[in-house]
């Protein structure tokens, strides 16, 4: 009997968690290096989770508590199904006030923040635009782009954060198609949970990787972190950062979900303001303190491009910034430059942007 496409998906997720899950055990210290690597899957990608300063019992179980911390947040994050989020985005469309979930309003409130200083290039807002694209439903066969005119009457009901009306725990929306989608901010604000978690338990030396977008806190002995930063187009690395401290690297690509339909390829970042694609960008990288808001400004910047990244970035209080456009242009603040080591040979064409 063929397979509908939800169980082959199931199954497919099944096969992956169980290879993880052996990943998982097979987790060591690796001989000579005294930094404890742990990988867990979770937020559909492969978090790895690095301990420096513990020995390999006391990590492994820091390392599940951080694993419980992972599900549920996924749960609750996920847009359509089962959790809190889903539950929000159930009842918005009814217009009419119902109390939401305590664990999503903090990431509501802080997403409105961070949507209006983008300029409402990072909107979550936009979750019937990301459901219309099926950018959701991914990995799946066959998917192709909405027709125009579906997409251009979701554009211009302009729907932001805005749009909802929240008082203390009560909110309703005043646009019946407004769907919240935090693919562009949850990974960010699970990591930042999760290095809260650790800080608890009193770990001070450790990254946590969701799929190469991280935050480590404080160094390995007397080394620094050394982090990649993935190359948009090749197998492997572009460059790489010297971390010290509580710092997060995020990186949007348009190779990180896309699907191609008459030779054209169509990727997950929507600028808001045309309901399609972004264009003219490949990745953006963005250093800063929290990754919640390395994970939003990473969005927003690949919207923006490289002509508007620089006001946007001020605008969000970013301090280190490379964009790779289009044309496998490298542009960056100079306070970037003096950070990133280019691996192979340097870019053919590199931009420096005025100070940030
Ligand atoms: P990644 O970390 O996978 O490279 P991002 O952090 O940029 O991706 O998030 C992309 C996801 O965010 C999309 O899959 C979609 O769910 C959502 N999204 C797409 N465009 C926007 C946008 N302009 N603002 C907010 N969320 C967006
Ligand atoms: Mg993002």
């Amino acid at each position: 009997m063929p397979m509908t496409s939800a169980v082959k998906s199931s199954f497919l997720t099944l096969c992956v968690s169980m290879v993880l899950l052996l990943l998982m055990l097979s987790a060591c210290t690796r001989p000579g290096n005294d930094i404890y690597k742990q990988q867990v899957f979770a937020f559909g990608t492969v978090v790895e989770v690095s301990i420096w300063g513990l020995d390999q019992q006391q990590a492994r179980q820091v390392v599940a508590e951080l694993m419980s911390g992972f599900e549920y947040l996924n749960r609750t994050l996920h847009p359509r199904q089962g959790g809190s989020l889903a539950r929000i985005n159930e009842l918005l469309p009814h217009g009419a006030d119902f109390s939401a979930s305590p664990a999503v309003l903090p990431l509501i409130k802080q997403s409105t923040d961070l949507s209006r200083k983008s300029d409402y290039l990072f909107n979550p807002a936009i979750g019937s635009l990301v459901r219309l694209w099926q950018f959701d439903q991914m990995p799946e066969e066959g998917l192709k782009p909405p027709p125009a005119h579906a997409i251009q009457s979701l554009v211009d009901m302009n729907m932001t954060m805005e749009n909802l009306q929240i008082k203390g725990i009560s909110m309703r929306s005043d646009v019946k198609e407004l769907l919240l989608d935090f693919g562009a901010i949850g990974k960010g604000f699970a990591v930042d949970k999760a290095i809260e978690q650790l800080k608890d338990m009193g770990v001070d030396n450790a990254i946590v990787n969701a799929g190469g977008d991280l935050r480590a806190i404080g160094q390995p002995g007397d080394r620094k972190w050394k982090v990649a930063v993935r190359h948009p187009r090749q197998q492997g690395m572009i460059a790489s950062l010297d971390i010290a401290g509580d710092e997060s690297v995020f990186t949007s690509g348009d190779y990180e979900r896309f699907y191609e339909y008459q030779g054209q390829r169509y990727h997950h970042i929507l600028d808001p303001r045309t309901g399609y694609p972004a264009t003219d960008v490949m990745s953006v990288t963005v250093i800063h303190h929290d990754a919640t808001t390395a994970d939003a400004a990473a969005t927003a910047l690949f919207v923006a491009g490289p002509e508007q990244w620089h006001r946007v970035a001020k605008a969000m209080g970013i301090k280190w910034v490379m964009l790779v456009d289009k044309d496998m242009r490298v542009h960056m603040n100079p306070a970037m430059a003096q950070r990133i080591s280019f691996t192979g040979k340097p870019p053919e064409k590199l931009i420096l942007s005025d100070v940030l």
